[in-house]
């Protein structure tokens, strides 16, 4: 999630709830520490880090999408997804603009859209 306006869009009870525990997680040390800890790892298993959809190179400076908020918190390494600025933006937008891709599970949605976009190959713009 990324901060932006819901506009249209119905805040529920637990909505709220979740948001603003996800928002004072990706406020605090522990988060902080868990993206350094994730792209040490991620380090290790391959390499270099990119971007989930142009490929471009990720570092701490880029963004981790939650691919599922079942363990926000103690989030195990595949529960998040490096993603650059822009294509983390552009996943929450055609997310959110669809009814259907809302309705799906959040990590079918997210695997779903990351190939979309990775389809229309569009590169990660320089940062
Ligand atoms: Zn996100
Ligand atoms: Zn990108």
């Amino acid at each position: 999630m990324i901060g932006r306006k819901y506009i249209g869009r119905k805040l529920t009870p637990k909505r709220i709830t979740g948001r603003a525990r996800y928002r004072k997680h990706i406020q605090s040390r522990a988060w902080f520490d868990r993206r350094e800890r994730w792209f040490e790892e991620s380090q290790q298993i391959g390499g270099i880090v990119v971007c989930a959809v142009g490929g471009g190179r990720w570092t701490l400076k880029d963004d981790l999408h939650h691919v599922t908020y079942d363990r926000l918190g103690q989030e195990d390494h595949d529960d998040l997804v490096a993603l650059c600025r822009f294509h983390h933006e552009q996943l929450h937008q055609i997310w959110d603009a669809s009814r259907a891709w809302r309705r799906l599970p959040r990590g079918t949605a997210t695997k779903g859209i990351i190939a979309l976009l990775k389809q229309s190959s569009s590169r990660c713009p320089d940062r």
